[in-house]
């Protein structure tokens, strides 16, 4: 079985704009392609599962979360990136439903679908909310990228010293 690395969008990938509604918002975060191409490197596929609430929340379309994740992945391919899938969650808060992180659902679901050992893999996401969601999900490496410390969650500063952490110590990764 293959191994992934689970990525939030907001505040990991991109800069975190909130709500983003506009594809032309799209911004990379700095040396998030050169993590994401290390990642790759080594054989990890890249999953990026995200919570859309605006879409529950009436706030935009899903046509609109839509087409921002595919701006997304437009730009990471433009650095020779390629990601196995984007899952998002468009529900409120309260609804109750399985994909919202913390809930794993989004994780679960991208694992069944690609064949991806969750063991192995690794959630990386920058809040309390995705740490839980991939601790919930069975993985046995979970990172935070910066904000403010969770306990027991690795902290790093971008998706660059996040491929140093798992890859460069081959010791960290399970
Ligand atoms: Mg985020
Ligand atoms: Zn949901």
């Amino acid at each position: 079985m293959k191994r992934a690395v689970f990525l939030d969008r907001d505040g990991t990938i991109i800069v975190d704009k909130g709500y983003l509604a506009d594809p032309e918002g799209v911004e990379l975060l700095p040396r998030a392609v050169e993590g994401l191409r290390r990642f790759q490197a080594a054989g990890y596929d890249l999953l990026i599962v995200t919570n859309q609430s605006g879409v529950g929340r009436g706030y935009y379309s899903a046509a609109d979360a839509e087409a921002v994740n595919a701006r997304t992945v437009a730009l990471l391919a433009e650095s020779g990136i390629a990601i196995t899938e984007v899952l998002y969650c468009p529900h409120l808060p309260n609804a109750g439903c399985s994909c919202r992180k913390p809930a794993p659902g989004m994780l679960l679901e991208g694992a069944a679908r690609h064949g991806i050992d969750l063991e192995r893999s690794v959630m990386i996401g920058d809040t309390a909310t995705d740490i839980e969601a991939g601790r919930a999900a069975g993985c046995t490496l979970t990172l935070l990228i910066a904000a403010s410390p969770v306990p027991g969650a690795v902290v790093v500063a971008d998706l660059a010293q996040a491929a140093d952490y798992v890859i460069g110590y081959p010791e960290n990764s399970a």
